[in-house]
């Protein structure tokens, strides 16, 4: 399915690496709405916070090959968000609750509890 060259997502389904409103660079705090990014001086009130580690593991992705990726030692917990967040895009983009998200996450706490 994925070549040895191939990355797994565009870091611009993310928005680029800056604020979409204020065009700060985003360095260690972001939120996300609707797929665009916004700095803490141009976020709004309920936006998802998204932590450092995740903005981090997304540029990674978009810039390292495949291969690399998966001798990494990646952080589970940032791979679990980064995942809810692309759920997330996927479900607004599509208007309405992906059922298979609910499947995937008993299918993943089984694996987890053998
Ligand atoms: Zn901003």
């Amino acid at each position: 399915m994925f070549g040895n060259n191939s990355r797994i997502y565009n870091y611009q389904l993310f928005g680029p690496d800056r604020a979409v409103r204020c065009g700060a660079a985003l360095t260690v705090r972001a939120s996300m709405a609707r797929g665009a990014l916004f700095c803490p001086n141009c976020s709004l009130p309920g936006q998802r916070a998204i932590s450092p580690d995740v903005l981090q593991l997304a540029r990674n992705m978009s810039t390292e090959k495949l291969a690399q990726l998966m001798k990494a030692d990646l952080p589970v917990a940032a791979l679990e968000e980064l995942k809810d967040l692309m759920l997330n895009l996927i479900e607004q983009q599509i208007e309405k609750k992906l059922q298979t998200r609910k499947m995937l996450a008993e299918a993943l706490s089984h694996s987890r509890e053998t």
